[in-house]
C-alpha cells in the first residue's frame, strides 16, 4: 500500500518512507492512498486474541511493506513487561453502559506511550528498509506527554537523536520532571518560552528550514518527526479500538456487529482520527464523540463547519488538550472532502494567513454523520473526576474527565442507550494535584505533587505507578531554555553542527 500527501504536490512513498519523514516534503501528512477494509468475521477473529495479535493482524493491513516477521518483532518489543497490564489496554466497566479504555499503563503513564513504545523499532526498520544512510533527528514539540513518551521510546535507539521542545509553563511539575531526568544518549529536552502553539509552530518552521535542513545534511543528519502528524504514531492507535469492541463481545456487553460510541479527550486530533480510521475500516461505530476543554476550538468546527484558532487559548486543569491548531485535523478533512488537496492547501492557507477557514457543506454534513463534539470547563472537570469517584470508586485523571463530561452532556442531548467506551489517556496520578483537590478540596493545596501522589495513594488504594516514583529525586539532566525565536539556534547548538 502506498501513502499520498493531503496537499498533493509530493509523490506517493511506501509506509517505511512516511515514517521515517514524518511529514511529507509539501507540507501535507501522508494518508494511504487506498481504503482498508475488514469484514465482521475478521472481527470475531481478534476477539480471543492477545493484544499483540491483534496489533499484528491490524498493523499489517496499513503497513503491508514492511513483512509479517518485521512487524512481529516491532510489536513484540513495544508491547511487553514495559506496560503495567498484561492486557496492555485493558477496558474496565463503570456502569451497564459505559466503559473506560485505559491506554495509560505504559512507562509515562500516558496514551501516548501505545505509539511511542513502536515507533522507534518501526523507524528502525524503515532507516534498514529504505538504505538511509543519515543520522535521523527526532523533532518534538510537545505540551507534556508526548515529549516524555517520545525520549523513553527512542532513548539510545542506534541511528537516531531526539530533541524535545517544551512550553516552559504549559506543563505539569511532573511532566517536567519526567523530560528534564531522561536519560539516554541521544536524548535533549529544551524548556520554550511560550505556549504550546509556539512550540508546535517553532518546529514546523524548522522542519521547513532550508538552511537548517541543508546544515543537517552536510553533516550526515536528517530531520523526522514523531509528533502525531506522523503516520507511524496514528496506525499503532487504530489498535486498541478494535481491541475495546473485540473485548466487550468477549465480556458479552456486546453482540459482534452491534454499533458502540468513543468518547475521546481531544487535542491534536490525533487519537480521534484513529478511532475515525477504524470506523472507516468496518469497526460498528455509532458516534465519535469528540471532548474538548475551554480551548474548544475543535468542538465549534465540529458544530459549525468554521475552524476559527483567532481566540484567546486557555491554560486548563487538561494541559495535554491546550491546542488551538490541531494538526491531524487536515487528515480528516482529506478524507471527507472527496480527497481533494487544492481544497485542503487553500483551507491551510486560510488558516496560517487569517487565523479561519470554512468547508463546504457537504464536508461539514459527512463529518457531522459520525462526529459528535462538546466541551468542558475546569469546574466541570473537577466536578466530574468527584462524582465518578463517589460513584463509581473509579478514579479519571483530568482528561479523561473531561471526556465524561462530555458524554453527560452528549445524554443529555439525545439519551443514547448505545453502549459506550471512554477513551482514557492518562493515569489520575500524572495530573495528581488536580485530582487531589478534586476529591480532597483544600487539604491538596497545601501539598507539592510528590506529597499528594502518596496521599491519593493511601486515601484511594490505588498504586502509584512506577514510573512516577521518586522523579524528584533523579538528577537534572537537562536545563536548557530558549526564547521562542531562538529554538533553530538551540536546535544547531544542541546538534554541535
Ligand atoms: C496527547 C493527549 C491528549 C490529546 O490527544 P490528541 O491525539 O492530541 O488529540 C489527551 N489526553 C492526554 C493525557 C494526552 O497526553
Amino acid at each position: 500500500m502506498k501513502y499520498e500527501s493531503t496537499r498533493g504536490g509530493s509523490k506517493d512513498v511506501f509506509s517505511a518512507e512516511a515514517i521515517k519523514t514524518g511529514i511529507a516534503p509539501d507540507g501535507g501528512l501522508y494518508v494511504p492512498k487506498e481504503k482498508v477494509s475488514v469484514d465482521l468475521k475478521f472481527i470475531e477473529g481478534i476477539v480471543n486474541d492477545t493484544y499483540q495479535e491483534r496489533a499484528k493482524k491490524i498493523l499489517s493491513l496499513f503497513l503491508s511493506d514492511y513483512t509479517y516477521e518485521e512487524l512481529s518483532e516491532c510489536i513484540d518489543s513495544a508491547y511487553g513487561d514495559n506496560f503495567s497490564s498484561a492486557e496492555i489496554t485493558p477496558v474496565v466497566k463503570l456502569n451497564d453502559q459505559l466503559h473506560v479504555l485505559e491506554l495509560w499503563h505504559g512507562p509515562t503513564c500516558a496514551f501516548k506511550d501505545i505509539a511511542l513504545q513502536i515507533l522507534p523499532h518501526l523507524m528502525v526498520k524503515a532507516i534498514k528498509k529504505t538504505g538511509e544512510k543519515s543520522e535521523i533527528v527526532i523533532l518534538v514539540a510537545t505540551s507534556g506527554d508526548t515529549g516524555k513518551a517520545a525520549l523513553d521510546g527512542f532513548a539510545d535507539v542506534d541511528g537516531t537523536r531526539i530533541i524535545v521542545f517544551f512550553p516552559d509553563k504549559g506543563v505539569s511539575e511532573i511532566q517536567k520532571l519526567q523530560m528534564v531526568t531522561q536519560e539516554g544518549k541521544n536524548t535533549y529536552a529544551a524548556a520554550v518560552k511560550g505556549n504550546f502553539d509556539d512550540t508546535q509552530n517553532g518546529v514546523k518552521r524548522i522542519f521547513t528550514d532550508d538552511t537548517v535542513i541543508n546544515c543537517l545534511n552536510q553533516n550526515g543528519m536528517k530531520f523526522s518527526s514523531a509528533n502525531s502528524i506522523n503516520w507511524g504514531r496514528l496506525v499503532p492507535q487504530i489498535v486498541y479500538y478494535f481491541s475495546a469492541y473485540a473485548d466487550l463481545i468477549k465480556k458479552e456487553v456486546i453482540k459482534i456487529g452491534d454499533k458502540i460510541n468513543f468518547v475521546v479527550p481531544t487535542g491534536n486530533f490525533g487519537n480521534i482520527l484513529a478511532a475515525w480510521y477504524a470506523y472507516d475500516m468496518g469497526l460498528p461505530v455509532n458516534r465519535l464523540i469528540c471532548a474538548s476543554n475551554e480551548n474548544n476550538v475543535l468542538t465549534d468546527f465540529i458544530i459549525k463547519g468554521v475552524y476559527d484558532r483567532r481566540r484567546d487559548f486557555f491554560r486548563t486543569l487538561s494541559p495535554s488538550m491546550d491546542i488551538l491548531i490541531s494538526s491531524n485535523l487536515e487528515r480528516l478533512l482529506y478524507e471527507m472532502n472527496g480527497r481533494d488537496s487544492e481544497m485542503i492547501r487553500s483551507w491551510m492557507r486560510d488558516l496560517s494567513e487569517k487565523g479561519i477557514y470554512s468547508v463546504d457543506y457537504e464536508t461539514k454534513e459527512r463529518i457531522r454523520k459520525v462526529f459528535w463534539g462538546d466541551s468542558s470547563t475546569d469546574a466541570e472537570t473537577i466536578a466530574s473526576i468527584k462524582s465518578v469517584y463517589e460513584d463509581c470508586g473509579y478514579l479519571l485523571d483530568t482528561h479523561t474527565a473531561v471526556a465524561v463530561d462530555v458524554y453527560d452532556k452528549y445524554m443529555i442531548y439525545t439519551s443514547d442507550m448505545t453502549q459506550t467506551v471512554i477513551v482514557s489517556t492518562a493515569s489520575p496520578f500524572k495530573f495528581n494535584s488536580s485530582v487531589a483537590k478534586a476529591l480532597f478540596g483544600d487539604e491538596a493545596d497545601e501539598k507539592d505533587e510528590f506529597e499528594l501522589l502518596e496521599l491519593l495513594s493511601e486515601r484511594t488504594g490505588w498504586n502509584i505507578p512506577d514510573g512516577l516514583k521518586n522523579l524528584d529525586k533523579k538528577e537534572i539532566l537537562h536545563n536548557t531554555v530558549c526564547e521562542k525565536d531562538e529554538m533553530r539556534k538551540t536546535v544547531i547548538k544542541i546538534l554541535g553542527i
